[in-house]
């Protein structure tokens, strides 16, 4: 039986992983990120499963084809952690999950405008002192609003279907348009300096990428609406984390709800309540009181792990039998 090595294995996924395996394969968990310490634990195996927190690196992914790996594949939909390029260059094959669950994303993404909008958190947490007053609690009606959609993809578009019900106008910015979009829901595409001046709330759902890497910056930033809520359930990059903190605090943004952080890789996955954080940039984010922050778990759904594993065990199959695969990258 063929062997693959599952790195960054969590105890949330591994049934979901077995059941899709229908034991074809001999799945190894390695619980922590693959670096090059643990690097050889892949040895004898055709190939490996990754996911966000692994960085693969040229340097990795040369030490994977002396180990004799021949293809990789990501439990994720984002694929800005491998070195694509050295990867085609060794003849290492890529494949990732397109698609897997854009409903679970894009509703964890209105959980954070409506939990922000509303006050959610700080209620609750009043309510838990046996605080019920409400004078802090003043919301805002989503009815109306404009919300400006960075990326119009699959996730996008959900978010899209979603808050047209909820009466808000959408614009958008994407370098490809979806005209389906424009006749459904009446959305608009315009530039990312215009979006920045129409919306009410901005939410991100482009790919990092060399173009989209910091596009939340000083200078887009001061294109904004004054008290704009700013939404990140892509990738931590996208926005320069320094400039948003600025703006949180001089008000030009009111509110960021955020699914990732810029440098999480090390740090979300894992339980760092007895040791503590250094990172000082993320206890800002922590400690501000306008800043609701998950811990990358926008995925995680019950269908969308279903979804990763089926995907992720089709896509070893497709290597391993050597039949024609629709999500290979390179
Ligand atoms: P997708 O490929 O279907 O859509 C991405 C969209 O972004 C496309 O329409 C593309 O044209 C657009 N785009 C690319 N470059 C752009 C640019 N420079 N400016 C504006 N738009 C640009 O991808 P998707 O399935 O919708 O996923 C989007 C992203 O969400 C992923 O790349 C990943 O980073 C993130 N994601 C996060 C989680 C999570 O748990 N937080 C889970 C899945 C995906």
């Amino acid at each position: 039986m063929k062997k693959i090595a599952i790195y960054s294995s969590h105890a949330f996924e591994e049934p979901y992983l077995d059941d899709a395996n229908k034991n074809s394969y001999q799945l190894i968990y390695i619980s922590e990120p693959l670096s090059s310490n643990n690097v050889s634990l892949c040895s004898g195996c055709a190939g490996i499963a990754i996911f966000t927190s692994d960085e693969v690196s040229a340097d990795i992914l040369s030490r994977l084809k002396i180990e004799g790996i021949q293809f990789i594949v990501t439990r994720s939909t984002g694929y800005d952690h491998i070195d694509i390029k050295k990867a085609t260059a060794l003849g290492i094959t890529v494949a990732n999950v397109p698609g897997y669950s854009p409903n679970a994303i894009a509703e964890h993404a209105v959980a954070l405008i409506l939990a922000l909008s509303r006050h959610l958190i700080r209620s609750n947490e009043n309510v838990n002192r046996y605080d019920f007053s409400i004078n802090e609690l003043i919301g805002f009606n989503l009815d109306g609003k404009t919300v400006g959609i960075v990326g119009t993809g699959k996730i996008g578009e959900v978010v899209c279907k979603i808050l047209n019900g909820f009466g808000c106008q959408l614009v958008a910015f994407d370098i490809k348009e979806n005209k389906g979009l424009v006749e459904k829901y009446g959305l608009k595409y315009v530039t990312m300096e215009a979006l920045c001046h129409l919306s009410d709330i901005i939410t991100l759902h482009a790919p990092l990428n060399e173009s989209t890497q910091y596009l939340v910056n000083k200078t887009s930033i001061q294109n904004m609406k004054d008290g704009v809520m700013l939404i990140n359930t892509s990738r931590g990059k996208l926005i320069n984390t320094a400039d948003v903190l600025e703006a949180l605090d001089n008000g030009k943004i009111s509110c960021l709800g955020t699914d990732v952080y810029e440098k999480e890789k090390g740090i979300f996955f894992n339980d760092y309540s007895k040791k503590g954080i250094d990172d000082q940039v993320l206890k800002s984010l922590i400690n501000n009181k306008n800043v609701l922050l998950t811990s990358h778990h926008a995925f995680l759904t019950k269908e969308a792990l279903k979804n990763i594993a089926d995907t992720t065990m089709f896509n070893i199959s497709c290597f391993t039998n050597h039949s024609e695969n629709p999500n290979q990258l390179t």
